[in-house]
């Protein structure tokens, strides 16, 4: 991992106001890696330009409270809601993110985050 820590992509203010635990297994941690390694290492690249993760893994009880999908994949460390803070950046990034590894790409809530997985 070049431009991400693995606190970032596990870290959840959600979970810490709640007492949630919010760590990630083998499986997860594994796929969290190959999430940076496969796209947001290379978009973050490309891009030029900071890129920050609003929400990486997700235990059970972390995505229940913040209201994610059954079957997200968030909970097996194989999704990120990212953004650079900025649509028109963002514009750049899901483009970037379009020629990369997928299995989702998302433009949520008119471009303030963009989900991606892997
Ligand atoms: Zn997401």
């Amino acid at each position: 991992m070049k431009y991400f820590t693995f606190d970032e992509l596990t870290a959840s203010y959600t979970a810490q106001q709640l007492g949630i635990d919010n760590t990630p297994d083998e499986t997860a941690v594994n796929n969290l890696y190959r999430l940076v390694r496969l796209v947001l290492d290379p978009a973050r690249q490309r891009l030029g330009m900071p890129i920050r993760v609003n929400s990486g893994y997700r235990s059970v009880a972390l995505n229940r409270a913040v209201g994610g999908v059954r079957n997200s994949f968030h909970l097996s460390g194989r999704a990120a809601d990212i953004t650079t803070g900025n649509v028109e950046q963002n514009r750049r990034l899901f483009e970037i993110l379009g020629s990369l590894p997928h299995c989702e790409l998302i433009w949520e809530r008119g471009g303030t985050w963009i989900h991606v997985a892997v």
